[in-house]
């Protein structure tokens, strides 16, 4: 790695103490907005290109029972208004803002009312929910509770699988019964090497197993990824298995290669979008800033201009707000 490389990912180790206000504005290309409208306006322009999306409202980690209402009131309202405008979207969700974080069971009734939510925003089954995947320690608690729905008879619903967890071909075997729908991906939560793989050529032979592992035993697989190495290998196992349209998408994150998904769609495939919406864009966005740590150094001089302009008005800190 260059000294430039090095320094760069120095400073993205350290956005996480940089001020709101100014990772609002670096991740704002990663963001459909702040309010439904605006994540609607951002899905109908992705929906004209010929691009699916995936709504996400921004939060996690909520430890209240208001708070887990208004999430659930919250994707209830985006998944009313995707489909008074026939929108080519459904939602994902994370466990951790509709109640994991209070217990899997308060959890698993905010899911449902999202679910039925869904079922009634369109003929044909209804929108697809897609259950995100969080930290390792939330893996069992998640992969338990997509059983439990499928086992109720909920089947539009989805996992996600991180290719860099040492325990995910293992779940692959554990679900084969259920035949999922997954969404592989690297994974971003940083895990200790004991749960998860560091080495960057060895969690791209992971995921391109996992891959093949998956369309063997039948499931369909949102492959989502930005990385032109793996995509080029998703395509070579879609031919190697026949896999039919019906049986793949690509994903991507709003902001990231959107090159990469357009030239995909030109060649035929489904590609869908994440949009991520609302207005608590901190989590998020550092995970995003932190993928990206060529905006590292731009984040660091704009932190140093702030901090001198804060000095020179007599402000302690950077924004006034705190920093978190
Ligand atoms: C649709 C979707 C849903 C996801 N859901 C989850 C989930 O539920 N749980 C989870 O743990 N992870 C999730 N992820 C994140 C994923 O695990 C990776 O962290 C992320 O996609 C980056 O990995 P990559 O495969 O794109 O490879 P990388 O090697 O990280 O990226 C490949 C290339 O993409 C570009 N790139 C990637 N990220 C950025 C960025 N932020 N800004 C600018 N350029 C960038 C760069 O050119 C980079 O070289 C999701 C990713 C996608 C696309």
């Amino acid at each position: 790695m260059s000294d430039v490389g090095i320094i760069d990912r120095a400073v993205a180790a350290a956005i996480p103490l940089v001020p709101t206000r100014l990772v609002r504005t670096f991740a704002a290309p990663y963001i459909g907005g702040e309010t439904l409208e605006q994540a609607l306006s951002v899905v109908r322009r992705l929906n004209a290109a010929g691009l699916a999306a995936s709504l996400d409202v921004l939060g996690e980690d909520v430890h209240d029972e208001a708070g887990v209402r208004a999430m659930v009131a919250a994707y209830r309202q985006a998944l009313a208004a995707l489909a008074a405008g026939s929108a080519d979207a459904g939602v994902s969700v994370k466990p951790s803002a509709l109640g994991a974080a209070i217990d899997w069971d308060r959890c698993h009734d905010a899911i449902v009312e999202v679910l039925d939510g869904a079922a009634a925003s369109s003929a044909g089954g209804g929108r697809f929910v897609r259950l995100d995947m969080e930290e390792s320690a939330t893996v069992d608690g998640t992969l338990a509770l997509y059983r439990r729905l499928r086992e109720e008879g909920r089947e539009r619903v989805g996992i996600v699988l991180q290719a860099r967890l040492w325990c995910t071909s293992a779940d692959v075997k554990a679900l084969a019964d259920l035949a999922p729908d997954v969404r592989l991906c690297k994974g971003i939560y940083l895990e200790p090497p004991s749960v998860g793989m560091q080495d960057r050529e060895a969690i791209r032979h992971s995921f391109s197993a996992l891959l093949r592992q998956l369309l063997r035993a039948g499931s369909r697989v949102a492959i989502a990824t930005h990385d032109e190495v793996l995509v080029t290998d998703a395509l070579a196992a879609i031919d190697e298995y026949s896999v039919p349209a019906a049986g793949y998408e690509f994903q991507m994150l709003l902001g990231v290669r959107g090159d990469l998904a357009r030239t995909l769609r030109r060649a035929g495939h489904r590609v869908r979008i994440y949009v991520p919406f609302g207005k608590d864009v901190f989590g998020y966005s550092v995970r995003r800033l932190r993928e990206n740590p060529a905006v590292a150094g731009h984040v660091a001089r704009a932190l140093l201009a702030d901090l001198v302009r804060g000095v020179r008005h007599g402000r302690r800190r950077p924004d006034g707000q705190g920093v978190r």
